[in-house]
């Protein structure tokens, strides 16, 4: 599959499918809090997104079980729901989100804390978050992939953290994932030419250990291979002219 160029119109309707799963964000966000079942956060997720009239697009994909990838701790993503895992207060949880809005998707992802959490956790969470706005600097018509993938990168490791290289970032519009993939790590080619008019989803997915990752048994579930504390932000974007705009953020 080629990258696609999306047309005004598609924008539009990307604009609001990024729009509304930014909102969503923002609500499910806020409804974290300790004893609560990562199944019950799910749930929520889920609502938020039908009363906007949406589809959660992770729902049975490639037979996913969930609307929300909700992943604890040393869990990077793909975290499976589930009524027996509780939140507890000090934990770090990524939660990662889709929707579908007349035909055209948005991804994002979050990662929050958990009632009170460590001064480590919460430096790797909004080093994770600064790595994607690092990254955006170099998204622009004319730069290449690897300008954002580099940038991205390097501001994690100056940290020493681990810069997950097996999940990368993806084109988005019609379907959930197109072309490109993303890095988040300095690739040797410089990658594709950037154009106005292509969407993006890019995701940072950090950890404060080694940049190695494993599946759990499950099929679904990633970790960090030491156990350490993982973080993941992500926005869907679109290429302009002159820079991009962050269509899933909202003004909070
Ligand atoms: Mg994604």
């Amino acid at each position: 599959m080629s990258v696609t160029i999306k047309s005004l119109r598609e924008i539009e309707l990307m604009r609001e499918a990024g729009k509304l799963l930014g909102k969503a964000h923002d609500e499910l966000g806020k409804a974290i809090r300790p004893g609560m079942s990562t199944k019950e956060v799910d749930r929520i997720g889920e609502e938020i997104i039908r009363s906007y009239g949406c589809i959660p697009s992770f729902l049975n994909y490639n037979g996913f079980p969930a609307s929300i990838c909700v992943s604890v701790n040393e869990e990077v993503v793909h975290g499976i729901p589930s009524k027996h895992r509780i939140l507890q207060d000090g934990d770090i949880v990524s939660l990662d989100a889709g929707l579908i809005y007349k035909g055209y998707h948005s991804d994002a992802a979050r990662t929050v804390a958990v009632g009170e959490i460590s001064d480590d956790a919460k430096k790797l969470i909004e080093v994770t978050k600064q790595c994607f706005f690092e990254g955006i600097k170099f998204a622009k018509e004319g730069n290449h992939l690897n300008d954002i993938s580099t940038a991205i990168g390097e501001y994690a490791r100056s940290f020493g953290y681990g810069v997950v290289e097996e999940l990368v970032g993806h084109g988005i519009g019609t379907e959930l994932h197109e072309d490109p993939q993303i890095p988040n790590f300095p690739m040797k080619r410089k990658g594709i030419k950037l154009q106005a008019g292509m969407t993006l989803a890019i995701e940072p997915m950090i950890n404060m250990g080694t940049c190695k990752v494993e599946w759990l048994d499950d099929g679904w579930t990633v970790v960090s291979k030491d156990r350490s504390l993982s973080a993941h932000y992500e926005n869907t974007i679109l290429i302009t002219k002159d820079g991009c705009e962050i269509l899933s953020l909202t003004e909070e």
